[in-house]
């Protein structure tokens, strides 16, 4: 389960436990990316804010774990060193790898390193927020098409965006993300002291 969680939010956690289901897995490991480059341009809450978060939120789930893989590794965070990397923790033949994410920017996946190597390495299971036009997928190269299980989530009509904008606004962001969440959003000031 790939994310920069910034911050982590039940439209995640909801997509995650679906997955977990539809397919039938046996574990969800949750990747906080660690420096993600397709975000240079923006601020992003550092990566041990973002880590802690999402070990909050899914300490009560006892098939989801954290990897701090992307975190510790260091330099840029790209998905197909992060699969690389998972390969080697299972037996050949053993383990099949699903990556879960957000199918807008799974769309995008021509502009990621080595996409060709991802969709050897993984099926990817793309959670879509309801209404999103998933003909898209129908744009982009076969061999990558057959790769992507699209998986409409309601409650991923919550996004981190709007939640960012809530907590400088001053708005509620009760029942959007879980409460150890937001506790640990407003103790450490997050979203407010940058301006995001
Ligand atoms: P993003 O561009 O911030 O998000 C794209 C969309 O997907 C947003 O609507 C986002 O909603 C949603 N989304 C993100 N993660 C999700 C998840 N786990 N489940 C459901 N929806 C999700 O994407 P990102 O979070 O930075 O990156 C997503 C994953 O793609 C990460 O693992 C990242 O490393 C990978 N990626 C890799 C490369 C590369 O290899 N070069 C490039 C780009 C992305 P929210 O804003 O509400 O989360």
């Amino acid at each position: 389960m790939g994310g920069t969680f910034d911050p982590i939010h039940f439209g995640h956690l909801v997509s995650a436990e679906e997955a977990y289901f539809a397919l039938g897995l046996s574990e969800v490991i949750f990747v906080p990316t660690g420096n993600p480059p397709h975000k240079r341009a923006k601020l992003v809450s550092s990566a041990e804010d973002r880590y802690t978060m999402t070990l909050l939120a899914t300490l009560d789930n006892p098939h989801f774990k954290v990897s701090r893989l992307e975190i510790d590794r260091g330099g840029d965070s790209h998905t197909v060193d992060t699969l690389r990397e998972m390969r080697h923790w299972y037996a050949p033949g053993s383990t099949e790898l699903y990556f879960i994410t957000g199918l807008d920017g799974v769309l995008d996946i021509l502009s990621w390193k080595e996409p060709y190597e991802i969709v050897e390495l993984c099926q990817i299971v793309a959670a879509s927020r309801p209404g999103f036009n998933s003909s898209r997928i129908r744009d982009l190269p076969e061999p990558i098409q057959k790769a992507i299980i699209p998986l409409e989530i309601p409650l991923l009509a919550i996004s981190s965006t709007e939640i960012r904008e809530r907590v400088l606004d001053g708005k509620s962001t009760r029942y959007l993300l879980p409460w150890t969440v937001e506790h640990y959003i407003f103790k450490k000031s997050l979203y407010i002291r940058n301006g995001r």
